[in-house]
């Protein structure tokens, strides 16, 4: 049997770059640095690795990355910093990172960060801006990710059948209502739904957003379909592994590798996401 073609979003990655380096270009020459606060509520090792690489990426591009560690603060400490950093004419994406401190919800925070600097998608108005088809909105950048890479191999979506396994706010949800905006037959399935490889099955193209390494086996995978894997699960030796059992590359016709598929993507498209952002408050 022959192994999936590889998605690699480093590629993808690579070609969204290119644009934001122009667009950054542009920016600079003007005397506006786009800037982005990504503010910090618990310690966890992942997402000190994550956003280094969110800072490294930033260096890299000409966007200064502002990193600012509240660890532990309460939700009113949280909402009151994220409100500040949108209201700072010199910050041009605010976004939060999780986990967040125990008790204290995505909910909680989200309506503090402004829309128009809202670079990750976690207001409630972005999603309902994405929901209603606006141009205005940040889709939250690993959601979108899904569809870049898709785009990217011209992948056909109208009319197609997508399953996504996920429903979380901030990646299956969004992906669903960015892939349904393609056009593509979409079916969201969760940790409720029954005979899960059966739906899967259904699938031309599966997106595996689920956060349960190996999940997706060789019996959710139609031969043929193109599998994205949002799963980005900690193995003890301190590796990456996804939600899809490698072993599916036996069975797809496309697969994104973890590392190096969707993460990769959803870096670029927070800091285009931020150039944009910049771009549009000063009209250039
Ligand atoms: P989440 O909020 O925990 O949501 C997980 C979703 O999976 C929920 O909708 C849950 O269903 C569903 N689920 C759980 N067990 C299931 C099962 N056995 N069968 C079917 N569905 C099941 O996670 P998330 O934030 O969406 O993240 C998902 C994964 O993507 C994680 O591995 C995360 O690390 C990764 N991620 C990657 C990136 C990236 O840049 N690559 C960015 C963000 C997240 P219920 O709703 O019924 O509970």
């Amino acid at each position: 049997m022959t192994a999936a073609h590889r998605l690699d979003g480093r590629v993808v990655a690579a070609e969204i770059d290119a644009r934001t380096t122009d667009d950054v270009a542009r920016l600079t020459a003007a005397g506006i640095v786009p800037t982005l606060a990504v503010v910090v509520p618990t310690h966890d090792e992942g997402t000190a690795w994550y956003v280094r690489s969110i800072a490294r990426a930033g260096k890299r591009l000409g966007i200064t990355c502002l990193v600012d560690t509240l660890h532990g603060a309460d939700a009113a400490t949280l909402a009151g910093h994220l409100k500040a950093r949108s209201a700072d004419p010199a910050v041009h994406g605010v976004i939060c990172q999780t986990p967040l401190p125990a008790g204290v919800t995505l909910a909680d925070l989200g309506t503090a960060i402004a829309p128009v600097k809202d670079v990750d998608g976690a207001n409630p108005t972005s999603l309902g801006l994405l929901a209603t088809g606006s141009a205005e909105a940040f889709a939250p950048a690993t959601a979108q990710a899904v569809l870049e890479i898709l785009r990217h191999e011209q992948v056909p979506l109208a009319g197609r059948r997508v399953v996504v396994v996920g429903r979380s706010t901030v990646v299956g949800k969004p992906a669903a209502l960015l892939l349904l905006a393609e056009h593509a037959t979409v079916t969201v399935c969760h940790s409720r739904s029954t005979d899960l490889p059966a739906l899967c099955r259904e699938a031309d193209v599966l997106v595996a957003a689920v956060g349960r390494p190996g999940l997706i086996g060789v019996d959710h995978v139609r031969p043929g379909a193109v599998v994205v894997d949002v799963g980005t699960n900690p193995t003890p030796d301190g590796g990456l592994a996804g939600d899809v059992d490698p072993a599916v590359a036996a069975v797809a016709g496309a697969l994104t590798p973890v590392p190096g598929g969707v993460g990769p993507v959803t870096t670029a498209l927070l800091h285009r996401h931020t150039a944009l952002a910049a771009a549009r408050a000063s009209g250039r």
